[in-house]
């Protein structure tokens, strides 16, 4: 499958967002309206954009820092063949993948359950503004609010020599 994907744009190199250096792809749009969201001007100031998932698998192997893909900004549980799509691509291109969704586990892996198998990081839970922190972490992320972590679905590498 290669078919074209709407998203807000590309944020390349990206440091603080997952546990490795990563380009942000933007998904079109979120429904919720949660107070205080730091993402609402992508939703109406932002022009949408399309291309196919190799076009911007290859835009984001062009700049050779980036380690990954970090999947946020807005919710690409919206669209979830998109995001099914773009998370194996990465993957089979050896890049590591981050999923940014207000979801629960439980609900997430209800909507792509394509993705319960595969090595990726996952940041759950809805921005809850009464539970915001400023020196909270998570896999050394820093997230904001309290009730939100990162997991990760696979095997972490370990060095045979240690
Ligand atoms: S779920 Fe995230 S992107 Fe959507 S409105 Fe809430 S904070 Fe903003």
């Amino acid at each position: 499958m290669n078919h074209n994907i709407r998203y807000k744009g590309i944020l390349h190199n990206v440091l603080n967002d997952a546990p490795f250096i990563g380009a942000i792809i933007i998904a079109y749009n979120c429904h919720m309206s949660c107070k205080d969201c730091i993402n609402e001007h992508l939703k109406k100031d932002v022009y949408t954009i399309s291309n196919s998932t190799s076009e911007i698998i290859e835009q984001v192997k062009l700049n050779s820092l980036n380690e990954g893909i970090i999947l946020s900004g807005l919710e690409w549980t919206e669209q979830p063949d998109d995001l099914v799509e773009l998370v194996q691509a990465a993957l089979a291109d050896n890049l590591k993948v981050m999923v940014y969704t207000h979801h629960t586990e439980s609900d997430f892996f209800k909507i792509v359950p394509e993705l319960r198998h595969r090595s990726i990081y996952v940041k759950f839970g809805l921005y809850e503004l009464s539970l915001k922190h400023d020196q909270y972490f998570s896999h050394a992320v820093k997230l904001a609010t309290t009730n939100q972590y990162i997991k990760y679905y696979g095997v972490e590498m370990i060095n045979v020599d240690d």
